[in-house]
């Protein structure tokens, strides 16, 4: 692997793709020991999660079904601060196991706004799987249930994650150098 040039901005090799399908191949099987028999339904959330749902849903042989959301970020008043509109669940989630599949959770507002939206709908239980994690960005708590690598809180895109749309379709993860 070599440094990508994306916007001026230098990054470096990170996670190689097979550190990633390891890791996934090992969180699978936490989701199907708490998740199997239910049919769970998996959420993945647009654009970033794309790859890694792809990834991770092809692991399980047990009955389960999977959508896709976009969360839209639009400025709400100065009060309400950065309000999320949920968009694209058409899926009756009454009574059913959930489990979105994010691609990170930096501050962990996202995930939170996202969980609370969620349970609006009266499902049975909430599980949060996500790719990636920033531990010293969080300023809000979030419950989840299932990560595959904590990272520092530096900018990181591949698999998925972008600079500006950009970069999605590189096969691993890269983090920004000298950051
Ligand atoms: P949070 O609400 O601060 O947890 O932000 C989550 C969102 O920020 C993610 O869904 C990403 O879209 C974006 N994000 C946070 N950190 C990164 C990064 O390092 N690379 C690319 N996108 C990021
Ligand atoms: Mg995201």
């Amino acid at each position: 692997m070599d440094k990508v040039v994306i916007d001026n901005k230098t990054f470096v090799p990170y996670i190689t793709s097979d550190e990633i399908q390891e890791r996934i191949k090992e969180v699978a099987q936490d989701i199907k020991r708490d998740c199997a028999g239910k049919n769970p339904l998996f959420i993945g959330v647009l654009n970033g999660a794309f790859i890694f749902a792809a990834d991770l849903f092809r692991q399980f042989d047990f009955d389960a079904e999977i959508t896709f959301i976009r969360f839209k970020s639009y400025c709400g008043t100065e009060s309400t601060g950065n309000v999320k509109q949920l968009l694209g669940l058409e899926t009756n989630i009454e009574g059913r196991t959930i489990v979105i599949i994010e691609d990170i959770v930096d501050t962990g507002y996202t995930a939170v706004q996202l969980i609370n939206e969620l349970k609006q709908y009266n499902p049975a239980e909430i599980k949060f799987a996500t790719l990636l994690r920033k531990p010293d960005s969080a300023k809000v708590e979030v419950k989840v249930d299932y990560c595959c690598f904590n990272i520092p809180s530096k900018f990181i895109l591949g698999y998925g994650l972008d600079l500006d749309e950009k970069a999605r379709n590189l096969q691993d993860i890269y983090i920004l150098e000298n950051s």
